[in-house]
């Protein structure tokens, strides 16, 4: 079969970040796998102490456009679709008012852009946002309530009729960090003696509550590469940071997984625990 995936994410380094490995398992099975990324990660602030320089902070923008083009080679991406819409950084800051920001665009306008991606790239497979509890950044949230619109949106041909010939994904997954994968992480740290990273946001999730899980990827394979990706945004990644402190070795002995939830679909999904496409 022919496989396309198309992952709509709020800000470059989000795609490296939500799902990574398993857009890099697809593209090395030979899928199609294009990214559509609503904002420029404007309000970023450099996380990474060697790249806090003013002439880096001056030139945010652009060093952000190429760190993607370097982090989407990685994970394999025939092509980036930017939406082109300015970061609204959190509720409340001065970014969150300007008019470009993504969460003050005017809806139909948004969908119109996501649609025409959609329809030109037909996609079987979409990821897109869960609701976004536990990080109510702007910018996610809108693309979990736009990407699940234009979903739906894209196979109404009255919906947008320049935006070329109606195209019916049949399935949208929100990649999740499910309470499982991170306690079975956390307690593999703890096992072998080692500080895990985990503690704080596994408190932020109420006792007894945990994601919906439908299908695990498996990233073995891709775990490293994913990793890669991950640095080449050199600006928003500290390479000693939260996201490397867990060892390669210990998630792939310990969940070597990553986690959706079927947020949309046109045929129920079906049972196919480890792959997205599965039965399509
Ligand atoms: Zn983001």
């Amino acid at each position: 079969m022919d496989r396309r995936l198309l992952a709509i994410h709020a800000h470059p380094d989000d795609e490296s970040s939500k799902g990574a490995g398993t857009v890099i398992h697809y593209s090395d099975l030979g899928a199609r796998c294009t990214l559509m990324v609503a904002t420029g990660g404007e309000e970023g602030d450099i996380l990474n102490p060697a790249m806090d320089r003013p002439e880096v902070v001056e030139n945010l923008a652009a060093i952000r456009h190429q760190e993607l083009e370097a982090a989407a080679a990685i994970l394999g991406y025939s092509k980036i679709y930017r939406l082109g819409y300015r970061d609204s950084g959190m509720p409340d800051s001065e970014a969150n008012q300007r008019l470009d920001a993504f969460t003050n665009a005017e809806e139909e306008s948004v969908l119109d852009a996501m649609v025409a991606v959609i329809r030109r790239e037909r996609p079987q497979v979409m990821l897109g946002y869960d609701d976004h509890e536990y990080y109510p950044h702007p910018d996610h949230i809108r693309v979990h309530d736009l990407a699940l619109k234009a979903f739906w949106a894209a196979a109404d041909q009255e919906r947008f009729p320049d935006g070329g010939p109606a195209w019916a994904p049949a399935r949208l997954y929100a990649p999740v960090f499910s309470r499982r994968r991170l306690e079975t992480l956390h307690q593999a740290m703890l096992d072998r003696d080692l500080e895990s990273p985990l503690a704080r946001w596994l408190d932020r999730i109420p006792e007894g509550e945990d994601s919906p899980v439908d299908v695990r990827v498996p990233i073995e394979s891709t775990l490293s590469r994913a990793r890669d990706a991950l640095r080449a945004h050199a600006t928003q990644v500290d390479p000693d940071g939260f996201w490397f402190q867990i060892p390669e070795a210990v998630v792939v002995d310990a969940y070597p997984w990553e986690d959706f939830h079927l947020l949309a679909s046109r045929d129920g999904g079906g049972e196919h625990p480890h792959d997205l496409f599965g039965g399509i």
